[in-house]
């Protein structure tokens, strides 16, 4: 437990009502718990400035319009976008990929070419790309691990030819909670002419981004994995790549003028959000980027690979415990034990108020490449501590004795 002690806890337990005392929420990977910050900025959406957006002509319309256009200006500046209309408000991370799979790839592949994947990605990065792939007739190839179960991308640079035109890869791995090299990645993507898109879902609550850095060419995150509400979530798209991109949703908002002789559609980031969108979603995920942003990514990120540290030190001391993933991964640690399945893992512990999450955690190709149906996995979040790693470490004890 040195390290932890030793790193700044950031001590912020207390912003979040649906924590209780005593409860160890080890689940951030699923979904993170939400600060008064963000329910509050909800309950005002709903409550006092309710109104819809981009076609009232009443002031309360207007204003929640200022609002909702506010909160893109803030997620682009979060994640260092060239201008807002490169941030497209979607469902979630999930709704992105299938954005750009059913718009860019379905305009830009054609039959033989290739999209590359790794051997770690979550289902939502690998579903897409398969039915746009089984449409077009282009070919998916995946890159495989190193050892400690990140990208390779030693591998990738052998694996890359002129026939690849898209690669999509997880920036930290939900399971692992591996960083990828992303400039490294991009750099090798544009070295065959390939677009990189990046899953950011478990980055973007854990490490600073910076679109500019990353050299990437879309990039999707979901809100309620940094702390904000579900159902909203961010595409980034090069401002080029999406103007050029057709719509893949009709409907109110996304249009120029419709007429039955032919429609013509709005410039981004509107062409690709049809219908009422989520007004409030886009509040709570501006009031959840305030919210991390005044702790701060950097802070953030160094008190979880504190907590994966100790938890990893910790597990490590019992001989029927396999850890997966690097060292120094992202805030995540999966393990199993040895005889135990992981559901009796997770339910033992949630016995001793230990939330952990027990599956294939939507990454069943990895499943299968380790030889194992699951795991359990710790992922950790700002209102993490010291006790949190104690409590599972005497759950575990207490797994390991029952099954003895
Ligand atoms: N990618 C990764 C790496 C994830 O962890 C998740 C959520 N578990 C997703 C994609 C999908 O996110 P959502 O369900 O919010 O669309």
């Amino acid at each position: 437990m040195n390290v932890l002690t030793a790193a700044r806890p950031l001590d912020v337990v207390g912003d979040f009502p649906a924590i209780p005392d005593g409860w160890a929420y080890l689940d951030t990977a699923a979904t993170a718990q939400k600060p008064r910050a963000v329910i509050d900025a909800i309950t005002r959406g709903y409550d006092t400035s309710y109104a819809t957006v981009h076609r009232g002509v009443y002031q309360r319309s207007a204003d929640m319009t200022l609002a909702y256009e506010a909160a893109r200006r803030r997620v682009a500046r979060f994640i260092g976008a060239a201008s807002p209309d490169e941030c497209v408000f979607v469902r979630g991370a999930t709704e992105g990929i299938n954005l750009v799979a059913q718009s860019w790839a379905a305009q830009h592949l054609k039959p033989g070419d290739r999209i590359l994947l790794s051997l770690l990605e979550h289902h939502s990065n690998i579903v897409p790309w398969q039915l746009v792939a089984d449409r077009i007739g282009a070919t998916i190839d995946v890159v495989p691990l190193t050892p400690d179960q990140s990208i390779d991308l030693d591998a990738m640079a052998a694996m890359l030819t002129p026939a690849h035109r898209l690669v999509a890869l997880a920036h930290v791995s939900n399971v692992t909670g591996a960083i990828l090299d992303a400039r490294r990645a991009a750099d090798l993507a544009h070295g065959v002419g390939a677009k990189l898109l990046l899953d950011g879902c478990q980055s973007v609550p854990r490490l600073p981004v910076d679109m500019a850095a990353l050299d990437c060419d879309f990039y999707v995150f979901s809100g309620h994995k940094l702390y904000g509400p579900t159902g909203i979530g961010v595409l980034w798209g090069r401002a080029e790549l999406l103007d050029a991109m057709p719509p893949w949703q009709g409907g109110g908002a996304m249009i120029d003028r419709v007429s039955f002789a032919g429609t013509s559609f709005a410039p981004p980031p509107g062409r690709f959000e049809a219908g009422t969108p989520h007004i409030v979603g886009a509040l709570g995920l501006h009031a959840a980027i305030d919210y991390v942003d005044a702790i701060g990514l950097e802070a953030i990120h160094a008190h979880e690979s504190a907590l994966v540290e100790a938890a990893r030190d910790a597990l490590a001391g019992f001989n029927s415990v396999t850890l997966y993933g690097p060292a120094d991964s992202a805030g995540i640690v999966s393990f199993s034990i040895e005889g135990v399945h992981p559901h009796d893992i997770g339910t033992i512990l949630d016995e001793g108020k230990v939330a952990i999450r027990a599956g294939h955690h939507c990454a069943q190709p990895l499943m299968e490449a380790l030889s194992i149906p699951a795991t359990a996995r710790a992922s950790f979040g700002v209102y993490n501590g010291p006790r949190d790693i104690e409590a599972l470490v005497t759950g575990i004890e207490r797994v390991t004795r029952i099954f003895r």
